[in-house]
């Protein structure tokens, strides 16, 4: 089974860095860390491909200094790692990332099996997995915590609000991972110290044929109009007197703010 696994650089926490103008991320300048959930996805490939004798493909769409995460997914099992980087894909949304993605896998493929992470922590939306899988013309679950593959389809076990779902579903496909899928294997040291010798192969938008009106804020529906941290107001009102004045106080405070 031929697997690409979608794995995203995120700014580590503390390190984000906000360009005042554009009001996007400035990722280069960010100290980079694999989203966590991610972990779980290349697990999933990882042992799928081991399950199946296959070959996964760690991509991901990032500035240049986030070759350091792909080099990791290779110590944790990937066989090739894929950077999809070009000053055109920034400022992209959900839509031109998961279409960027899917030129992407289109250059690199067939893939029997996308697998995403569930989410990521910095942009939060759980939207590329699913719209990868539109734009590849391909049906896609998510939630997925267990994967038995059989010969042309997969038996997969997915999470729900309350309780779960089991399915088959037919390959190419894809998924999103949950957290609760398994449990990430240690990096390898055999890997690790061949982490050296590996290539990290780097792909532009040309590369991967992408029709520039697609790509960055170009081709991003939604974008940021500002950014800002919430101002804390931290006000606080002490109520005393007799027990029929203070609840007097607080039954009129709670009308005030609409709260009953
Ligand atoms: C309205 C809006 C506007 C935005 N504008 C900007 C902007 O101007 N500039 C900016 O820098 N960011 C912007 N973002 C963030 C940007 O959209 C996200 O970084 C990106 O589209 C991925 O979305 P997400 O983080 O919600 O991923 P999710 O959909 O939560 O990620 C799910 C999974 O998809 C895969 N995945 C996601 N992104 C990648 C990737 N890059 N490479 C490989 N795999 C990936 C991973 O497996 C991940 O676990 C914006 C987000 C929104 C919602």
């Amino acid at each position: 089974m031929r697997i690409m696994c979608c794995l995203k650089p995120v700014p580590k926490p503390g390190s984000v860095k906000i360009d005042p103008e554009t009001h996007t991320l400035k990722r280069e300048e960010s100290e980079l860390v694999l989203n966590p959930y991610d972990r779980y996805a290349l697990e999933a490939a990882v042992d799928l491909a081991e399950k199946t004798g296959g070959r996964v493909v760690a991509v991901s769409m990032a500035p240049p200094n986030a070759k350091n995460i792909l080099l990791e997914a290779f110590a944790f099992g990937a066989d090739e790692l894929v950077l999809v980087s070009d000053r055109a894909f920034a400022g992209a949304d959900t839509l031109a990332t998961s279409y960027t993605l899917a030129c992407a896998a289109k250059k690199l493929g067939p893939f029997d099996l996308i697998i995403c992470g569930k989410v990521s922590v910095d942009g939060e939306t759980a939207q590329v997995g699913p719209e990868l899988a539109a734009w590849l013309n391909l049906p896609s679950v998510t939630w997925v915590k267990e994967i038995t593959p059989h010969e042309g389809y997969l038996d997969l076990v997915r999470t729900r609000e309350f309780g779960e779902e089991r399915l088959k579903a037919r390959l190419p496909l894809v998924i999103t991972i949950e957290n609760e899928a398994n449990i990430p294997r240690p990096p390898s040291i055999k890997r690790l110290l061949k982490q050296d010798e590996v290539e990290v192969k780097v792909l532009s938008a040309k590369d991967i044929e992408a029709q520039e009106d697609y790509l960055g804020l170009k081709g991003s529906p939604t974008q940021v109009v500002d950014t800002f941290a919430p101002e804390y107001q931290g006000k606080r009102e002490l109520i005393s007197g007799s027990a029929e004045e203070v609840s007097e106080r607080l039954l009129s405070i709670l009308k005030e703010r609409g709260l009953i």
